[in-house]
């Protein structure tokens, strides 16, 4: 599903890796980068990545109804830019992604990720910030999951998890 290796971060005294992962063609970047994540037990972090797809489905979130719209562009895409962030909800990685593709004519379209494919390459960077405690809590008046940075507790699970 991937490659990746382990970058030597410059600060010695940072608990955070850093990974580069090249994702395997075809693949859909959400379900392995969750797979990532998962395997190393990332639980707070960064990711940043570009690439190319040839399908994208969005999602926007109407603030007015709290209703979801999807929306999905399937066509050959450049990723001009890929970023976002991991944190963990129920003791399982939490991505929030959003995706900014260009298109043949070179109009960019983006949003909030749910799927992508890629066609051609995917190159992704991902830090792991998993000394720090950052979980997610539903927010009802925006319906959304929003940070809750915890009170350190969820700091143990890092360590007798794996
Ligand atoms: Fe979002």
């Amino acid at each position: 599903m991937y490659k990746y290796k382990k970058v030597k971060n410059g600060n010695l005294a940072s608990w955070n890796d850093r990974y580069i992962l090249s994702l395997d063609n075809h693949v859909e970047i959400v379900e392995a980068l969750a797979d990532f994540c998962r395997k190393k037990n990332i639980l707070a972090g960064n990711i940043l990545g570009i690439g190319a797809v040839s399908e994208a489905t969005f999602r926007f979130l109407d603030p007015a109804t709290l209703k979801y719209v999807d929306k999905t562009f399937t066509e050959q895409m450049e990723i001009t830019n890929l970023t976002g962030n991991i944190s963990e909800k129920d003791g399982e990685p939490y991505l929030h992604i959003h995706l900014t593709c260009s298109r043949r004519d070179y109009t960019c379209i983006g949003g909030h990720l749910l799927s992508a494919r890629i066609n051609g390459a995917c190159e992704l960077l991902v830090d792991d910030f998993s000394m720090t405690d950052v979980g997610r809590v539903k927010d009802s008046e925006t319906g959304l999951n929003l940070y809750d940075f915890g009170d350190g507790m969820g700091l143990l699970s890092r360590f007798t998890k794996k």
